[in-house]
């Protein structure tokens, strides 16, 4: 799974979840991925980040964290900003509830009330990223990372 930061003929920048570079490419050429504020179809991406967030061993040397304003980062492994990454990610582990692969229905029970509000954690396809979004309940991305990264 390959996550593009995209930008539209208005500025607007997003995400895109994409199984490969060769399914982007015929997505956009299809005019299939559109800018999810404004709904242009005049989508490209942003060259200068890029995060491949499913490969964990591939690219053990730099990881990639979504920052707030909707760019990702790329930060080398073993620098301070490395370690408070893991500090936050170990505090997500700590403070959530691991719902598995039930992460869009639980999040869509929460956001009706149909469960109690907490934090939960778990693991979603795009689409389904795709279509919560689109209902307005809001996500955050973390790359995976290793257990042994953790310590
Ligand atoms: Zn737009």
């Amino acid at each position: 799974m390959i996550i593009y930061d995209l930008t539209c003929d208005n500025g607007h920048r997003f995400e895109g979840w994409f199984r490969s570079a060769e399914d982007f490419d015929s997505q956009c050429q299809g005019h299939l991925v559109g800018c999810p504020q404004c709904d242009s179809h005049d989508v490209r991406r942003v060259p200068s980040a890029v995060a491949i967030a499913s490969h964990r061993d591939a690219d053990a040397g730099t990881a990639a964290i979504p920052m707030p304003d909707g760019t990702t980062a790329l930060v080398p492994a073993g620098t301070q900003v490395m370690a408070l990454y893991r500090q936050l990610v170990r505090a997500v582990m700590e403070h959530s509830e691991d719902v598995g692969t039930a992460f869009a229905e639980e999040a869509r029970r929460i956001h009706y009330n149909e469960a109690p509000e907490r934090p939960i954690r778990g693991q979603a396809t795009a689409d389904e990223c795709e279509e919560l979004r689109d209902e307005g309940i809001a996500l955050l991305h973390l790359p995976a990372i290793k257990d042994e990264d953790l310590n």
